[in-house]
C-alpha cells in the first residue's frame, strides 16, 4: 500500500466507494466522476503505478475481470458498446498513479469519440520509420 494514494485507501475501505466486484487481487467500482453511466475502474489491490510496473500475475488477474465484467456493465446499463482503456502515464492523462482500467459504457448517438481521438497529430511516419520501429518493439516483444 502506498499511503498517499486514493486508491490503496479505497482498497484499504478507508474511502467509501461502490464496489461492484471484488477478490484477493483485483477491486472494481464505479467512477466518482463517471463518463457515462456505468463508468466502472477496475484496478490491482497492490500498488502499481503503470502497466510496465504491473507484475504479470497481477496483470492477468486485472484483464480478467475487464474481460468478464465489461459485458455484464454493458447489460447493466442497456448500453450499445464501451471503451475500455488505461491512461498509462502521466503524459497519457494519467492522474492517479495506481494502474487502472477504465470501462466506460457506450451508447449509439452519445456524441463521443473512438479511442482514435485521444492523441494529438497522427505522425506522418515513412516506411523505413515504421519498419524501425517494428523491429525495436519485436526484440523486446
Ligand atoms: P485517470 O485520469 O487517472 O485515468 O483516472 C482517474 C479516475 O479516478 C477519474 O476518472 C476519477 O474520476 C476517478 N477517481 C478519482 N478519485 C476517485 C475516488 O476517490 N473515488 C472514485 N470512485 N473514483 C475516483
Ligand atoms: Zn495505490
Amino acid at each position: 500500500m502506498s499511503e498517499d494514494c486514493i486508491f490503496c485507501q479505497i482498497v484499504a475501505g478507508d474511502i467509501p466507494n461502490r464496489t461492484v466486484y471484488e477478490d484477493d487481487d483485483v477491486l472494481a467500482f464505479l467512477d466518482a466522476n463517471p463518463l457515462a453511466p456505468g463508468h466502472t475502474l477496475v484496478i490491482p489491490k497492490a500498488h502499481h503505478e503503470t502497466l510496465g510496473d504491473l507484475p504479470a500475475d497481477a496483470g492477468a488477474s486485472v484483464f480478467e475481470t475487464l474481460h468478464r465484467l465489461t459485458p455484464v456493465i454493458e447489460e447493466a446499463v442497456d448500453a450499445d458498446a464501451s471503451n475500455v482503456a488505461f491512461n498509462n502515464g502521466e503524459a497519457a492523462g494519467q492522474e492517479v498513479p495506481h494502474v487502472h482500467g477504465h470501462v466506460i459504457p457506450r451508447f449509439e448517438g452519445d456524441g463521443g469519440g473512438p479511442i482514435h481521438a485521444i492523441a494529438g497529430s497522427p505522425p506522418d511516419l515513412s516506411d523505413d520509420e515504421l519498419d524501425d520501429i517494428a523491429a525495436r518493439i519485436a526484440a523486446d516483444a
